[in-house]
């Protein structure tokens, strides 16, 4: 499949990794929006938020099981921090790989535009 989360999992594509495990990867989002702005990944090819169903949902928990590990981590624990997922057009996903952005260590702002 020609996914570039897919062949950052495998290493095909370089990227700064921060965790990963057997189910789950996370690495640096390549044009940060912020100071912290990792993306967490499923392995597995899931395609958006619209794709989990009753077969691979497990793997939500056990993303947000990690995301307060990179937190800690990263030191933006206690300062704050926002955990994203666009899904579809209208709200900008570009790539459909699942994924969870973490953006912080800088106070963000509330526009949602
Ligand atoms: P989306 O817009 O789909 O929610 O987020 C996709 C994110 O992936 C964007 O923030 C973009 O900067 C990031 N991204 C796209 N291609 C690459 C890549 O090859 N490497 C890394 N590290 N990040 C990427
Ligand atoms: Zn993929």
């Amino acid at each position: 499949m020609d996914c570039i989360f897919c062949k950052i999992v495998n290493g095909e594509i370089p990227s700064t990794k921060v965790f990963e495990n057997d189910k789950v990867f996370a690495f640096r989002d390549l044009n940060p929006m912020a100071p912290t702005h990792i993306l967490v990944v499923p392995k597995e090819h899931i395609g958006s938020i619209n794709d989990v169903n009753s077969d691979n949902a497990l793997i939500i928990a056990e993303i947000f099981k990690i995301i307060p590990e990179i937190a800690k981590k990263e030191n933006i624990e206690n300062s704050g921090y926002r955990v994203v997922s666009n899904c579809g057009d209208d709200a900008g996903q570009t790539v459909h790989h699942l994924h969870f952005h973490i953006i912080g260590g800088k106070k963000l702002s509330d526009n949602m535009d």
